[in-house]
């Protein structure tokens, strides 16, 4: 889309947003108790289970909570742990487990640890399902699945096929990798689908259960943040390139012809404003700015805005939101075959 033209540019931009994943399919079966829980030498009490996070990096940056718990059980109506319902809720229906989304598909191509989020016993695996599984037609995902002495158990889905370091009956400490975030099984985007399951295997929510030794804040209370940002040339023409944009991240595009910057933002909310302006090699602002804001809170959104730069020279990508500057990139523009 156009939106502006400024001396000799073109403009366009988009954005795409996720508002929920599609329904975890293909859970754990569900299979006879473990031994612990037969005996009665498990407690089955839920205050002998605290949990570690799952994932290292701090929210906002390497990952955001795109779900929590449904706490909702009745069909087609939602509510998340702090109580916010329908629209405002951070979780869809039936949602077990609570979701830890990457910024895109780079770095779960570089590799992001799943950790144990307690010691355990692994009870189960599966290590086959095909990554990048935009669709729910093979559901089945990656996973481990944790046995804890209190007779509860961990499971970590959506895991990178081939990246599952453990084997059943392995005793791993609170902390130790497991595997790597993936795509695999019924999802959209690179996720960490973590969920708790009592004796009786029925899941938990870790937020409003308070499981975590160190929670991670609300996601709605949480400032909007910048995760990613890329450079892309050839310009960029659909929300998927900011979702996969590969390895290549330029520092440096030819003037004269279109490029693009991508950029993820997490924990944005209704009239947050996010804003790309440029510094000219003369250290003035650039006569083309994107500014755009949402009608509701989103955790993750996918932004888009395409450039010509007109002069070589060091240029300065500056990204704020609501004013307050997040990312700035220096790009080199060089090479223009026009120039004399
Ligand atoms: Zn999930």
């Amino acid at each position: 889309m156009i939106i502006a033209a400024g001396v000799g540019l073109a403009l366009s931009f988009g954005v795409y947003q996720f508002k929920t994943h599609k329904r975890q399919g293909g859970s754990v079966a569900s299979r006879s108790s473990p031994e612990s829980i037969k005996s009665g030498r498990a407690s089955c009490r839920i205050e002998d289970l605290r949990l570690r996070l799952p994932v290292g990096g701090t929210a906002g940056k390497e990952w955001e909570i795109a779900n929590y718990f449904d706490t909702n059980p009745a069909v087609s109506k939602i509510r998340d742990y702090m109580g916010s319902n329908g629209q405002d809720a951070v979780t869809y229906d039936g949602h077990a487990g609570i979701d830890f989304e990457l910024s895109s598909f780079r770095p779960m191509d570089r590799g992001f640890p799943v950790l144990a989020s307690a010691d355990g016993v692994v009870e189960e695996t599966y290590d086959h399902a095909p990554d990048r599984n935009r669709t729910c037609v093979k559901e089945k995902g990656n996973h481990v699945k944790l046995r804890h002495s209190n007779g509860f158990a961990t499971i970590y889905e959506h895991l990178r096929r081939g990246s599952v370091l453990v084997h059943i009956g392995d005793r791993v400490a609170a902390g130790t990798p497991l595997g790597l975030v993936g795509s695999s099984g019924c999802s959209s985007f690179p996720h960490l689908h973590l969920e708790v399951q009592d004796c009786q295997e029925r899941s938990l929510d870790v937020m409003g259960e308070r499981l975590f030794e160190s929670p991670p804040a609300y996601a709605r209370s949480m400032p909007a943040t910048v995760m990613e940002t890329t450079i892309f040339q050839p310009s960029i023409t659909d929300m998927a390139s900011v979702m996969e944009p590969g390895d290549t991240d330029l520092d440096q595009v030819i003037q004269g012809r279109e490029a693009s910057i991508g950029v993820t933002v997490a924990n944005m909310k209704a009239r947050d404003m996010i804003k790309i302006e440029f510094l000219t090699p003369n250290n003035t602002l650039a006569p083309f700015v994107f500014e755009q804001s949402l009608q509701s809170f989103h955790a993750r959104t996918h932004w888009w805005y395409n450039f010509t730069f007109d002069q070589s020279g060091r240029w300065l990508a500056r990204i704020s939101i609501n004013g307050r500057i997040q990312s700035e990139r220096p790009i080199l523009a060089t090479g223009h075959m026009a120039e004399r």
